[in-house]
């Protein structure tokens, strides 16, 4: 199995105590998409956008990589052909358990993006409308997440790994944003097998080749072992 593809989703990060999407009282569940995660709903009130996104900073830089992320950085240093890391997750904690270059296609909590000319740099804890960008001093400001509506980053590399592809593994995802519930799809089209490890069957589960249902900080390790055997 020599190059291995990984997308992961907000299960993974739930035993760190992020919350997922859907998750009950969450941050989420306190929101509507419409006002937090769109460009729309920025320009209509940064500052309640702000302070949504400066929650989740706090939270998921107090939060501590649980043991599949630590797997998966295992697996990257241990096996001999090719793991890509691609994440909709915006929290760093694949990056706090050792792994490296991690493609966050939905962006994350630790940067900072001027909206007038595209200049990224590091997010401080607490961002605001009024920060300047660093370049060009606008008072344009955002954290730099991809908002529904707008394009995913690293798109093309993406596409080209799972072309590449000899395993397609999802872990902790519903299936339902798309376009990365589409990378299932565009794996098994190039000819790889497919995987999902989860904690119930996604939306998307019909298109896997294989499936293992349960807590990410248990199926995760145990799958790396399989594959390092
Ligand atoms: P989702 O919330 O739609 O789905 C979460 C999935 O994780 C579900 O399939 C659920 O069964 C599974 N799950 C829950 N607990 C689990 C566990 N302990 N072990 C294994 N699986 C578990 O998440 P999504 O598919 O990633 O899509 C939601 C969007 O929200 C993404 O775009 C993402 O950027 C964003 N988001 C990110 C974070 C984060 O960065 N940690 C958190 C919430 C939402």
């Amino acid at each position: 199995m020599s190059k291995i593809v990984i997308l992961t989703g907000a299960g993974i990060s739930a035993e760190s105590g992020l919350g997922t999407f859907r998750d009950e009282g969450g941050l989420w569940a306190q929101h509507r998409i419409e006002d937090v995660a769109t460009p729309e709903g920025f320009a209509r009130d940064p500052d309640l956008v702000h302070e949504f996104y400066n929650a989740r900073r706090a939270q998921s830089r107090a939060a501590q990589p649980n043991a599949a992320h630590f797997a998966l950085a295992k697996l990257q240093k241990e096996h001999r052909g090719d793991i890509v890391l691609v994440t909709q997750n915006v929290d760093s904690l694949h990056e706090a358990a050792g792994a490296q270059n991690v493609c966050h296609m939905h962006g994350f909590l630790d940067g900072a993006l001027c909206s007038s000319c595209d200049t990224r740099w590091p997010a401080p804890p607490v961002m605001s409308k009024t920060r300047q960008c660093p370049s060009c001093n606008a008072q344009t400001t955002r954290p730099d997440i991809v908002w529904f509506g707008e394009m995913p980053y690293h798109m093309e590399t993406i596409y080209h790994h799972l072309s590449e592809a000899d395993l397609f593994v999802a872990i902790g995802t519903s299936g339902n944003v798309y376009p990365a519930a589409g990378f299932v799809q565009e794996a098994a089209l190039s000819g790889a097998d497919t995987l999902e490890l989860n904690l119930e069957a996604s939306a998307t589960i019909s298109q896997f080749a294989q499936a293992e249902f349960g807590k990410a900080s248990e199926i995760v390790p145990n799958w790396v072992e399989t594959i390092l055997r």
